[in-house]
């Protein structure tokens, strides 16, 4: 049964918020395009798949069956030259000495884990690029026979300009005009084998030194990166569904190649409602390897880094991340982080405290109008800044009925469980095992030990000092030394 709701969403293919309306009731199709694993996943991206983990999460609970597909990009993603010597699993093989199925082992994994560390809920569906090779091929030769692709040299293009001149409309969802385009990239040099430097490649020739290869019809080769998107999403959700999303930067040309793929062989739009999740930031700027502003997701875990003075319980990370609205740029900062931490631990002492508050006879707070807003705000475009604005004045109210303010009924009371645990736990997907919460003698008796550990190196007692370190460590809890004092994580 999905619940009674008026469930809006920004799509961005009309720029509008639109009303949510299910291509299959009580069936949602939703497709996320996954992690390209020839690297760690970077902390902007854990951003993304949380943002659209929130979204599978909310539709859930509204009671949708939702088949979430999110794919694994192993093979193909290549720059657009076509080069070997950017092919990035090729690149990154040599690097580690490893073989590239070796590289997509161990980062698939590696991405794993670290949705699972901030309690992503795994896809439905998680299908790989490499596992879905001869689909891809049926899909070129589709769009050759249907002239909107063209073979040169062992390798596959899409023909944008065909597409175009039947009125196909290339470049609406990122806005782009077909004919600036093509003029902005006519100067460019090395064109290469491309009719029009604005066509891609579906399937591309590899040269005898590219390892991951695959026969076609057109030699061995391998896929061109859009291409596996289209593909798997109309396999497992049909040629027509209702969400797809992904990061913003992916809106060109990825998304845009995937509608002209999907429109140039089924004739009409894939997807009813593109939502793309914004970036993040940290300390005001890019996060980028390059300049240094990097930092990888489990370090804001462990606390292994130089931009944040603690370590931080994943799901402080994750409510900070939900503090911002998906399509809003999120910057991260060690002040940012301490004050979601505080934010954190009222929400969680709450929760506890809702354990042990006594039911009256008659309630003077009101649970429907609560339970309205929290709707409220995550139907409009699953604004999870509104909604925990809400959760805080359920948090007074649950202080202000244990401070005898105010009164509950045990009607009401029960209702307020459920409404807080679910918006908490099944929308935003926190977890409260193993925070510090409602610890305070613990905190007191850790605090001390921190002291006596820094009397005892002052003593240049090194034995004592490593013992009380050792001695927590080994009950799960972290010292981290900074330049701030010594801080713990449990
Ligand atoms: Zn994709």
């Amino acid at each position: 049964m999905v619940k009674e709701h008026q469930l809006k969403v920004h799509n961005s293919l009309s720029g509008q918020k639109e009303t949510f309306e299910p291509i299959n009731l009580d069936n949602i199709g939703m497709y996320v395009c996954g992690p390209t694993v020839y690297s760690n996943v970077h902390l902007g991206n854990v951003r993304t798949f949380m943002s659209f983990d929130m979204i599978y999460r909310y539709l859930k609970f509204l009671g949708y069956k939702v088949r979430y597909v999110r794919n694994i990009t192993d093979a193909g993603h290549l720059t657009d030259d076509g080069n070997v010597e950017n092919d990035r699993f090729v690149k990154q093989s040599k690097l580690e000495k490893l073989e590239p199925m070796e590289i997509v082992q161990k980062y698939t994994v590696d991405f794993h884990k670290v949705l699972e560390k901030f309690n992503l809920l795994p896809p439905t569906i998680e299908p790989t690029a490499t596992g879905h090779i001869l689909e891809q091929i049926a899909l070129a030769e589709k769009l050759i026979d249907l002239g909107f692709a063209y073979e040169v040299n062992g390798s596959v293009y899409f023909d944008v300009e065909a597409y175009n001149k039947k009125g196909l409309d290339y470049g609406e969802l990122s806005n782009r005009n077909i004919d600036e385009l093509i003029s902005n990239s006519r100067d460019l040099d090395g064109q290469g084998e491309k009719k029009n430097p604005v066509d891609f490649a579906l399937w591309k020739n590899a040269s005898p030194a590219h390892i991951m290869r695959w026969n076609s019809p057109w030699g061995d080769g391998f896929p061109g990166w859009h291409l596996e998107c289209t593909v798997m999403s109309t396999k497992y959700l049909g040629d027509y569904f209702d969400i797809h999303g992904g990061g913003m930067d992916l809106k060109f040309p990825h998304h845009e190649c995937e509608i002209a793929q999907a429109k140039g062989s089924n004739g009409h739009e894939p997807v009813k409602y593109w939502l793309h999740a914004n970036m993040l930031t940290m300390n005001g700027q890019r996060m980028s390897k390059s300049t240094g502003n990097y930092i990888l997701p489990m370090q804001l875990v462990d606390g292994e880094n130089d931009f944040f003075e603690k370590a931080f319980h994943p799901s402080v990370v994750r409510f900070c991340f939900l503090q911002a609205h998906y399509r809003s740029v999120l910057d991260i900062s060690n002040d940012a982080m301490l004050a979601s931490e505080k934010g954190f631990t009222r929400l969680v002492e709450a929760i506890k405290t809702l354990e042990i508050l006594q039911p009256k006879n008659t309630s003077t707070v009101h649970i429907a109008d609560l339970e309205q807003k929290l709707y409220t705000a995550m139907d409009d475009d699953f604004n999870t800044p509104i909604l925990i604005a809400h959760l805080f004045d359920a948090v007074k109210m649950i202080n202000s009925i244990k401070d005898n303010s105010e009164d509950i009924s045990a009607e009401d009371l029960t209702r307020l469980k459920t409404i807080m645990h679910g918006f908490v736990f099944d929308v935003l997907g926190l977890q409260t095992e193993n925070t510090n919460v409602n610890s305070d003698k613990l905190d007191g008796v850790v605090k001390m030990l921190i002291e006596m550990r820094n009397q005892a190196r002052v003593d240049k007692n090194w034995a004592l000092s490593d013992q009380i370190r050792d001695q927590l460590s080994a009950l799960g809890i972290q010292l981290k030394d900074g330049s701030e004092g010594t801080s713990y994580t449990f």
